[in-house]
């Protein structure tokens, strides 16, 4: 029985057990007036509006106390309603009320209550008003904080703290000099707030306002195009301009939430910079040309260029549809697999390993899941930096007690919430991974019928276990074995646990073996198949997963049909009526290689830029001035553009259909919001458009909705993804048919590897590509930073972004620094064996001693000038996570 009876103010209601009187009323449709509360926080009790009078005459706090069975409550005695004018005048008598111009006018809980208890302004005059003089907070690009209207309820330090685990601001002083603010009293600007704006849309009343208060004409629902996340959100538009974005509170993975780059850097689509027509160099210059002319060009070029002199980069940031011609176009008119995306240079390992071991290289369980998780293992991820709605997530499942272990290098903001933190030498995964493995199975942690019922291999993991003691894994990672033990007791013995990792674990010359490490330990505990389980690798780009779904890599046809399969083959033959290559074709590093030694002559690049994504990139640029003809089709001049011979000018996701699949396999629609800014064109439009240039058949589409159709039926996970089943909602694929809902987890009955078995793979530790010696004493780690994305095409020309980050600067451990002679912000050299780079260094713990941490987003510090391009052997990814360098001061920077 989870019903209960109760009384509110003489009529009978019921609720379920475990309600507040405050939401039990609300469910009935009583309202208390309430100021402090957000059904997303614990209640505090701490505006006293909620107050009700119980039977036993006493008055409670309504947010606070639960209705139980058989309780009689009012809400209206006169003993309430004193209380509750009261606080309210004298709240209001504090309170510098324009409201015809504050931004939070009509949407104001204060001017709710206020109307509710009918205050006039007679009521105050027996009050003494004492209006704060505080000046308003300007610093941040993005919000306001206008403390004289602060009713002080405490929701934004709480939404910080508790939703966020930011704690940039908190109360401060006492009695009516009492105010919310940072560290030292600070301007936010100046403290560790991430401008997510989460306190923003939570405060009741204009004390946090955004800084631009326009109201959209018309809302489009659509799809964040920053990380996989994919937060679901409504751009907010004027005329032919997107003014707002908010966050959508029926989505089920960000629930309204968004971050920094979701909520505030929308005004890339709109930017001035933006290119608005093709482009051709002549002569050394671009000249803007009409379309008819830059297709004839680019189609008579590459008319020389066909098969294997031919390559293109497919784009992690556009839409499905975008991708799957893309690779068509690559494979029908060019007759090559020489396609490929920026998953090389991230996620290959996980698609690799992932694929060997469970048969998909993709997440296993679904971002929904973690605010309910019993254990989360962190691996080599960063979520607060890299995925800020999925730390959000994780920040519900700590409040929902559940146990966390952290293992990274640096000292990350998750650390402050973990059971267990492990902050390992860079570099040696494996041997932590395959140590926590090793104690299981000595301890006898083991999912045994798992083992036996659905596993393969075992025996040949338990060999190679040999070589994990843990006294050479102490030694390999600088940990102690005893937090080892406890972090893989803690994993196996929990009820449920997943492992969430990214780019930690990939971005290694050993990534491979990394993934099938998590794997093993994910398969050996049984950890798999099961809700709040599974091996999440978190895709970093909106759309990396889609890039791999459509078949933009060189050994896969969409929905990860092999190349070489005679019967895909001869499927994929007989719908595009082509003749098409039967060998596997260029990685993109390969692309890089045969390009400077003259093999490979064109290249197609659509919506990324190697020039500055690519480790030791003096070296991709080479490659890129060595191809006879390069086409660069992009939103902006990117640094890759500018080497090109044709320019294309392609449309953002505001302004166009399609869509997103991301990290946990949810395909959700992207919908045009806005018409295509100047000549610009949807990217799958430029494809079909130059497809038909050069002769082919087949590449006439009307949409994009019939270029998704054409996905669904040639790729049998897509099966069933059609938009008018994606309009309310993403799915998950495998999605095969029309009737079918999507699978929120994989694995449950049998992996899909060729036999349903799972395979454990026996692994030995590798050391990194490169190591430190005397010249070069210091490892470098490279990684995100909130406020930007990838090489910063988009969020580099937000201003409000660049005045909260604008360059790359050197993590380092203070020790290091004094043992260099460096100070907090003090210009340097770094110099590894490729190159120099210069940047401020910022002295911080994150960073442990001997290794420094720096992002690669700026154009002008150019991080990847230094970084080392020593590949996985299996994927080519670049070992992007360690390189040896070395610190010069430089007086003249
Ligand atoms: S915070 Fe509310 S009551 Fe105060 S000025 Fe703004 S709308 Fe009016
Ligand atoms: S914007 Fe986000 S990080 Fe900054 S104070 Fe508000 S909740 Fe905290
Ligand atoms: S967390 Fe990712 S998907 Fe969500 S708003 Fe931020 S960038 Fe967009």
């Amino acid at each position: 029985m989870n019903e209960i009876t109760f009384i509110i103010d003489g009529l009978e209601l019921k609720t379920q057990k475990g309600s507040t009187i405050l939401q039990a009323a609300a469910e009935n449709g009583i309202y208390i007036p309430h100021l402090c509360h957000n059904p997303d926080l614990k209640p505090i009790g701490a505006c006293r509006l909620c107050l009700v009078e119980n039977e036993e005459g006493r008055l409670i706090t309504s947010c606070e106390n639960l209705a139980e069975e058989g309780i009689v409550i009012s809400t209206t005695s006169p003993r309430v309603e004193n209380a509750r004018m009261m606080i309210t005048k004298l709240l209001l008598a504090n309170h510098e009320a324009n409201c015809l111009t504050c931004a939070q006018n009509n949407q104001c809980e204060l001017q709710k209550i206020s109307s509710f208890f009918g205050i006039e302004k007679e009521n105050m005059e027996d009050l003494r008003r004492s209006i704060t003089d505080i000046s308003p907070d300007e610093s941040n690009p993005f919000f306001k904080r206008d403390l004289k209207k602060c009713i002080l309820c405490g929701i934004c330090v709480r939404t910080c703290r508790d939703r966020l685990g930011v704690n940039a601001i908190d109360f401060a002083y006492r009695g009516d000099e009492t105010k919310i603010t940072t560290f030292l009293d600070q301007p936010i600007i100046e403290s560790n707030c991430v401008s997510c704006g989460e306190c923003v849309i939570a405060c009741p009343v204009g004390a946090l306002v955004p800084k631009t208060n326009l109201k959209p004409i018309r809302e489009v629902k659509t799809t964040c195009t920053y990380c996989g996340v994919g937060c679901g959100l409504y751009l907010g538009v004027r005329g032919q301009e997107i003014i707002t974005s908010r966050g959508d509170p029926e989505h089920p993975l960000s629930q309204g939430n968004l971050c920094v780059k979701g909520r505030y850097a929308f005004k890339f689509v709109n930017h001035p910079n933006r290119l608005t027509k093709p482009l051709i160099k002549k002569n050394g210059l671009f000249v803007e040309v009409e379309w008819d002319e830059a297709l004839e060009f680019a189609a008579r070029k590459l008319s020389k260029y066909k098969e294997e002199s031919f390559a293109a980069i497919s784009s992690a940031r556009c839409t499905n549809e975008d991708n799957y011609l893309m690779q068509k176009f690559t494979r029908v008119v060019m007759g090559t697999n020489n396609i490929d995306n920026s998953a090389r240079s991230c996620h290959a390992p996980s698609v690799a390993a992932l694929a060997e071991t469970l048969g998909s290289g993709a997440m296993s369980n679904s971002i929904d899941e973690i605010p309910h998780a019993k254990c989360l293992f962190i691996i080599g991820t960063n979520p607060n930096q890299s995925y800020p709605v999925l730390n959000m997530r994780i920040m519900d499942a700590i409040k929902n007690n559940a146990k966390l272990i952290v293992a990274d290098p640096r000292d990350i903001e998750l650390n402050r919430y973990a059971d267990i933190v492990l902050q390992h030498k860079p570099g040696t995964d494996i041997a932590l991974i395959m140590g926590m493995i090793r104690v299981i199975v000595d301890e006898g942690l083991m999912d045994d019928n798992f083992i036996q019922d659905r596993c393969e291999n075992y025996e040949a993991l338990l060999k190679s276990l040999e070589s994990f003691d843990l006294e050479t894994v102490e030694q390999i990672t600088g940990l102690k074995a005893d937090n080892i033990k406890k972090a893989a007791r803690l994993y196996a013995t929990t009820e449920s646990s997943a492992i969430f990792y990214s780019l930690g674990i990939t971005e290694h010359s050993h990534g491979t073996d990394n993934v099938m490490a998590l794997s093993n330990l994910a398969l050996i505990t049984g950890n798999i198949g099961k809700p709040f389980t599974g091996i999440n690798p978190i895709r970093g780009q909106n759309n990396v997963q889609g890039s791999c779904d459509m078949g933009c890599l060189p050994n896969v046809y969409p929905g990860y049909q092999n190349v070489e399969d005679e019967d895909v083959h001869k499927k994929f033959q007989k719908a595009w009526n082509s003749q098409l290559s039967p060998f596997i074709g260029m990685k993109m590093p390969e692309m890089m290689e045969a390009a400077r030694d003259g093999n490979l002559k064109a290249l197609y690049i659509m919506g990324e830029n190697p020039a500055l994504s690519e480790p030791d990139s003096s070296n991709i640029q080479k490659a890129l001035n060595d191809v006879d003809f390069l086409i660069v089709q992009d939103l902006f001049l990117t640094e890759t553009a500018l080497l090109a011979d044709l320019v294309l000018p392609g449309a953002s996701f505001a302004e166009k259909d399609g869509t997103f699949a991301n990290a946990d396999r949810r395909v959700q629609r992207v919908r045009q919001a806005i018409k295509p800014i100047g000549d610009s064109k949807p990217d799958w439009q430029i494809i079909t458009e130059l497809a038909q240039k050069m002769g082919m058949k087949g590449f006439k589409y009307s949409s994009a909705e019939e270029v998704a159709h054409e996905i669904a039926v040639l790729t049998p996970i897509y099966g069933g993804i059609l938009y008018n089943h994606l309009e309310e909602k993403g799915l998950q694929w495998p999605c095969l048919t029309e009737k079918d809902e999507g699978t929120p987890i994989l694995h449950k009955d049998k992996f899909s590897t060729k036999n349903g078995k799972g395979k454990f793979i026996p692994l030995s530790y590798r050391l990194p590509a490169e190591l430190t010696d005397e010249e070069y004493p210091l490892v470098l780690t490279t990684g995100r930073r909130i406020f930007h994305y990838h090489t910063s095409t988009m969020t580099g020309v937000v201003t409000g972004l660049k005045k909260l980050y604008d360059h790359d600067s050197v993590e380092i451990n203070p020790i290091d620094a004094e043992k260099l002679g460096l100070q907090d912000g003090e210009g340097v050299w770094v110099v590894s064996r490729r190159g120099r780079i210069k940047a401020p260094v910022e002295l911080t713990d994150r960073s442990p001693k001997g290794l420094i941490f720096m992002a690669f987003h700026s154009p002008n510090t150019k991080t990847n000038l230094i970084t080392n391009s020593a590949c996985d052997p299996v994927t080519k990814t670049p070992e992007f996570k360690y390189c040896a360098v070395r610190i010069d001061k430089d007086e003249n920077i």
